[in-house]
């Protein structure tokens, strides 16, 4: 089935259950809190809040997706891309527990020609907090799943809160068992990172009122007045069970970019099945999903508005830009290569999508002239780095501990507009490290020596929360879930 005809099926089982259709709203987070819409929820935070009364009492919608703070799993787990789009359905002080189970449950397991997914339930496992006596009896009595595919878990492992003083509850987590051929048995909680076990839905039960406390150290204060339901579950992940692919990468709205870049760079895709020890095979394969992924979160981010720039959501939109563009170099491929994937990733995302092709024009013209700059960037550098790459080898001797010396690195990006986290990148490549403190320190001083002169002329002012924002950006890690504090996130 395809990934359009799984969207359809979900926004059809929740509107036949009177639930309000909401189109998506863009990538560029409504919430101002936060730089992208990390999840299905964020266009509903007033309604779960109470700040400001539901239009209707249940709502569903599929929502696409941005979480950079998953850019490192790319291509390396099965499940993480850093565009991604969550189905949801939500209740607003309608439906409450039972409810949302007894749909999930429903919808996944009815049989493709009943309009449901036709997972099989045997399959099925739910993870609960262990107090949550109405999850229990509804799973193990009204549906009669087998206890032991229901494991229950202390509250600060299964809850969601706003990570301020608000709304909290437990979420109860479907995961679907793959099979013995990807891991050991005994359930999720043994196997929450491994790929046997895969995370599709997070049903999310807000009734409690927390009070302050940092993460998930903090105390139940009393109970809401309306409860909510909210829920995610991940339009790839269901997908790729569907489809019967190993990964979300290799789904039709995905593929066709790895088939692209293959096709370019003349290396085979799954020859590195086999997993890390098949050595440059497997990196090979990780390139080609990371391609996939980085060029279908740029043709999106580029389609809802967002422009490549030094900050903020434009510096993540370069990144990916520049990631994608790097790892076709990695695979061989010299040529300019997103005339070629963005295409292939746009036709791929039409059906779900057909504005993309409205905004093609622009979408492509901001995209090649991105790799346009970036490839002058990598002509005018590369040589410089590797060269500082060749000097610190020489330096090291036979020690072995070859580093960039800050002042190179510092000089790269200030003559060259190497961005350092490039540097780090190409640098680790060759097995050479980079003096990352000394370069901040001569940034930081450049900074300084900035906001003197600017204090000399009294003359603008600097806005910090750019510089915050480049900070989060360049941390590779960094978390712009900003607004939700989950240990569904675990
Ligand atoms: P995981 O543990 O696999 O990282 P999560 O617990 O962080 O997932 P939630 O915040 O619970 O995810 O989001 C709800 C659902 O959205 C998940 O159950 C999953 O199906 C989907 N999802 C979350 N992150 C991603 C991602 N990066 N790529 C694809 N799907 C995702
Ligand atoms: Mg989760
Ligand atoms: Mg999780
Ligand atoms: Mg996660």
């Amino acid at each position: 089935m395809r990934t359009s005809e799984i969207r359809t099926r979900w926004l059809e089982y929740f509107a036949a259950n009177g639930h309000e259709i909401r189109p998506s709203v863009s990538l560029v987070s409504p919430e101002p809190s936060i730089l992208f819409t990390v999840a299905g929820m964020v266009p509903f935070i007033p309604y779960i809040l109470g700040t400001e009364p539901a239009p209707w009492p249940r709502a569903a919608s599929v929502q696409k997706c941005i979480r950079t703070n998953d850019i490192d799993n790319v291509g390396k787990t099965t499940r993480h891309g850093t565009f991604f789009q969550m189905n949801g359905n939500f209740s607003f002080g309608d439906y409450f527990k039972e409810g949302a189970i007894g749909y999930a449950w429903e919808l996944l397991t009815s049989s493709l020609s009943d309009g449901g997914y036709g997972l099989d339930g045997d399959r099925l496992w739910m993870t609960i907090w262990e107090e949550d006596r109405v999850s229990w009896d509804y799973l193990t009595r009204e549906i009669g799943v087998p206890a032991e595919h229901v494991q229950t878990l202390p509250f600060k492992d299964i809850s969601w809160s706003t990570g301020q003083p608000g709304p909290a509850g437990s979420c109860c987590e479907i995961h679907y068992d793959r099979g013995s051929a990807y891991g050991p048995d005994g359930g999720p909680l043994v196997d929450l990172q491994g790929d046997r076990f895969l995370e599709i839905w997070n049903l999310v039960f807000d009734e409690f009122l927390r009070g302050e406390g940092e993460g998930h150290d903090f105390e139940l204060v009393g109970r809401l007045d309306k409860t909510a339901i909210d829920t995610g579950a991940g339009l790839e992940r269901l997908a790729f069970l569907m489809q019967d692919k190993p990964n979300m990468y290799e789904i039709d709205e995905v593929y066709p970019v790895i088939a692209a870049a293959q096709s370019m760079s003349g290396r085979s895709y799954g020859a590195g099945a086999a997993g890390p020890e098949a050595g440059e095979a497997y990196l090979d394969d990780v390139r080609m999903r990371v391609v996939a992924d980085h060029v279908r979160s740029a043709l999106m981010l580029i389609g809802d508005g967002v422009r490549p720039g030094n900050d903020g959501r434009g510096y993540v939109l370069r990144r990916l830009i520049r990631r994608a563009v790097r790892s076709m170099r990695l695979l061989g491929v010299q040529d300019p290569a997103l005339p070629v994937l963005l295409t292939a990733s746009k036709d791929a995302m039409k059906a779900s999508y057909p504005e993309l092709e409205a905004s093609w024009h622009t979408i492509s013209e901001v995209a090649y002239a991105e790799e346009e700059a970036f490839r002058r960037t990598l002509e005018a550098g590369t040589t410089i780095l590797d060269t500082a790459v060749a000097q610190a080898r020489s330096a090291a001797g036979g020690t072995g501990r070859a580093v960039v010396p800050g002042d190179r690195a510092f000089a790269l990006h200030d003559t060259y507009g190497f961005p350092i986290d490039l540097t780090l990148e190409m640098a680790a490549e060759q097995g050479v490290a980079v003096d990352e403190e000394g370069f901040r320190s001569l940034m930081e001083a450049q900074k300084e020596r900035a906001r003197a002169d600017a204090r000399a002329k009294k003359a603008g002012h600097t806005d910090v929360r750019v510089f915050q924002d480049v900070e989060k950006a360049m941390g590779g890690g960094s978390q712009f879930l900003g607004y939700t504090e989950s240990a569904c996130e675990a």
